[in-house]
């Protein structure tokens, strides 16, 4: 297999630690996880530059920057139990699951989910869960979540994620009036029944579709 620790390293000190992301759990987890082996055949060689490529059905592997700054407004902590919607590739899924002790992760293509899934027996992370399904209605069974990371833009932050948080947990979450196009925020679920709301400033995801997500359509201007 082709080793690109030496442009994985780079990528991490150029496009992740020299932008700000300082946690030490995270530059070790995207030291340690080879991006090659999430990109599609033939990406191989642009998997340590820092910007989203294609993988199958139409969806992206996400930009490295984007990943890690995700992590960081999570605070994902080494304990704690997170829920991804949007496994995509699977790479978001792999950091994480090198800093936490369990990953839950739900893609709504089955193709996709499998991939990853078969990436990860490969790679030997024993700690991740895969399910193909809706995210937007989240992983009842296995909440509460300390953290819960959406990759996917959404209209709003669906309910059922913000009720399956632990009190203190946190969902990062894409959510803008256009399916394209949205602001990054971290809700926190402060009590029972309260939460607070951040804004980490503008972010370009594909759509989040699903029940409490956008309707299924064809013609989303990518
Ligand atoms: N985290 C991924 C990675 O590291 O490769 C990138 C995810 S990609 C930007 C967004 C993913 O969200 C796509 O694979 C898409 O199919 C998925 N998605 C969209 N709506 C979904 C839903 N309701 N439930 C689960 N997955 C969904």
């Amino acid at each position: 297999m082709l080793d690109l620790s030496r442009e994985r390293n780079r990528m991490v000190d150029v496009h992740i630690s020299r932008r700000g992301i300082h946690d030490r759990e995270i530059l070790h987890a995207m030291r340690e996880v080879p991006r090659e082996a999430f990109v599609e055949p033939g990406f191989e060689e642009f998997a340590y530059e820092d910007g989203p490529l294609p993988i199958a059905d139409g969806q992206t592997i996400s930009q490295p920057y984007i990943v890690a700054f995700m992590i960081e407004m999570a605070g994902l902590e080494p304990g704690d139990h997170v829920l991804e919607v949007g496994t995509g590739s699977g790479y978001a899924a792999a950091v994480m699951s090198r800093i936490v002790d369990r990953v839950y992760t739900i893609e709504r293509h089955p193709g996709l989910a499998e991939t990853a899934r078969q990436r990860f027996k490969k790679l030997g992370y024993g700690n991740i869960e895969v399910r193909t399904g809706d995210g937007t209605k989240g992983w009842p069974e296995a909440a509460p979540f300390d953290a819960i990371l959406v990759a996917a833009g959404a209209p709003g932050a669906p309910l059922a994620l913000q009720e399956q948080l632990d009190v203190g947990g946190r969902l990062v979450i894409p959510i803008g009036d256009e399916p394209n196009e949205q602001r990054l925020l971290k809700v926190v679920r402060t009590g029972a029944a309260t939460y607070s709301e951040e804004d980490f400033g503008g972010v370009r995801f594909v759509p989040l579709i699903g029940e409490q997500g956008w309707p299924e359509r064809s013609n989303f201007a990518q």
